[in-house]
């Protein structure tokens, strides 16, 4: 999946739509997540901006996935807002920016690791917060580790399960200090959700 022929060859239509379906399906659990901890308005959020890629869907197909994904992320920065708007919105960009030198799973990885440094400036956080970094980080690890994509999938699920326990430091349920603890957090169960599809999407199920 990382060679250049065959990343040429990625459904982006697919990809945008197996992402979209799945924010979209959740909007109600991320609401409920962010209702416990935070403002409730992740789902939404969420939903609107993943709704506003998908009805650009057709033009994207049309350009090379390193600019469909900066153009995604762009669209994510205007349409999603709250915190997690620019943070997702970083995401894809600086993942866009650095595809087009990805040769080999190896270097994807190191481009995800930028994508995901990139996130950790714009939010000034880092792992173990009880954000979506909770959710990437794992993520890196397992592709770095040359994991399947059902195994990074489940990764991703472990990994926003394993927030529930932590305080959150960064975002708005660090407002609620101990009380944040018990719940997960939002933004990593939107990550792993996204991470689930996009494995899917590019493995053909499982
Ligand atoms: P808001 O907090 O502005 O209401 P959302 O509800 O859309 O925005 O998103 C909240 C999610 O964003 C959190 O669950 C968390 O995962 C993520 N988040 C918030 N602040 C940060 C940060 N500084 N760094 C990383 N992720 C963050
Ligand atoms: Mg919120």
């Amino acid at each position: 999946m990382t060679d250049t022929a065959t990343m040429s060859r990625i459904d982006i239509g697919a990809l945008i739509a197996a992402a979209a379906d799945t924010i979209s399906a959740h909007a109600e659990e991320l609401t409920a997540l962010d209702q416990a901890i935070g403002d409730g308005d992740h789902g939404l959020n969420m939903k609107r901006g993943f709704e506003a890629v998908r009805a650009e869907a057709e033009a994207l197909a049309q350009k090379p996935l390193p600019e469909a994904l900066k153009a995604a992320g762009t669209k994510l920065v205007m349409t999603v807002g709250g915190a997690s708007g620019p943070l997702f919105g970083t995401l894809f960009m600086t993942l866009g920016k650095e595809l087009p030198a990805v040769r080999s799973r190896a270097e994807l990885t190191v481009a995800l690791g930028k994508a995901i440094d990139a996130v950790a400036a714009r939010g000034k956080s880092q792992a173990g917060q009880k954000t979506m970094l909770d959710v990437l980080h794992p993520v890196h690890a397992a592709l770095a580790a040359g994991k399947s994509g059902a195994e990074i999938a489940a990764a991703a699920d472990a990994a926003a399960e394993a927030t529930r326990p932590m305080k959150a430091i960064r975002g708005r349920a660090s407002f609620l200090g101990d009380r944040s603890i018990g719940h997960m957090d939002a933004g990593a169960r939107s990550t792993a959700l996204i991470v689930r599809a996009v494995a899917d999407a590019l493995e053909g199920g499982a």
